[in-house]
């Protein structure tokens, strides 16, 4: 299975995207961990990303496609992956579709997963990240068992530098304007199912799995 998580910053992919990956066996391949993982490595690409993730602009297209078709090749990935935050560009959606090509593999579902904007703010602006497994909790809504640390792995949470007003407000425009058209691009292939992203986070996932018990 093949899928890819299309939807605003702080729509809950990353959350829901964890359950998915623990369920049906696919890899989660997030380009946000990704490239935080390299800004933390210091190397040469987190170097270049960092500006770029900062002010909350998307890193440029040819550097994200050739770390996802290196990635993408990965054993790991041989039984499908969840797309989590790739593509977010026409451009970086027509190369994915060459190098699925190349693989003899093909997308079978887009889930878009929608919220309004002022609960995004609200979301991100109380979001909590785990240092070592890249977890999202949030102060108010989806707090850890125990304050600072995850549930998981016991290693602390921190506040995402782009998880500011202003860089929230940046990467909501940006959403609009660059991403968005990623609905059309992928309806006109009836490829997307859109899942209301607003309410309890178990509620959401319960209709994730309907849909995806399909395929
Ligand atoms: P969020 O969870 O808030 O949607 P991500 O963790 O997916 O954010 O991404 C964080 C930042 O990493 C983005 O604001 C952008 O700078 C960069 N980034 C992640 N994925 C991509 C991508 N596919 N194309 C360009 N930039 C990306
Ligand atoms: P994305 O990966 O789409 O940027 P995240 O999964 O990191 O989003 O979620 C953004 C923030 O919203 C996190 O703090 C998370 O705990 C919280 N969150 C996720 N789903 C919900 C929900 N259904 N209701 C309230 N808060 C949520």
């Amino acid at each position: 299975m093949n899928l890819i998580f299309l939807g605003p910053p702080g729509a809950g992919k990353g959350t829901q995207a964890k359950n998915i990956c623990n369920d049906y066996g696919v890899v989660q391949l997030s380009t946000g961990d990704i490239l935080r993982a390299n800004k933390k490595e210091g190397t040469p690409l987190g170097k270049t990303a960092q500006e770029y993730m900062d002010r909350g602009d998307l890193v440029p297209d040819d550097l994200i496609i050739k770390m996802i078709r290196e990635e993408m090749k990965k054993p790991s990935c041989s039984n499908g992956c969840l797309l989590d935050g790739f593509p977010r560009t026409v451009v970086q959606a027509r190369a994915l579709e060459i190098l699925l090509g190349e693989m003899g593999k093909k997308l079978d579902s887009v889930l878009v997963l929608d919220v309004p904007d002022e609960e995004l703010v609200r979301r991100l602006s109380a979001r909590l990240t785990c240092k070592s497994c890249g977890r999202s909790y949030n102060n108010i809504f989806n707090p850890p068992k125990v304050e600072g640390v995850c549930d998981d792995d016991g290693a602390e949470l921190y506040q995402r530098e782009d998880d500011s007003e202003k860089s929230i407000r940046n990467r909501l425009e940006i959403y609009k304007k660059m991403t968005s058209p990623l609905i059309d691009f992928y309806s006109n292939q009836d490829l997307c199912d859109e899942i209301s992203g607003s309410g309890q986070i178990n509620e959401i996932y319960s209709g994730i799995k309907n849909l995806l018990d399909k395929y």
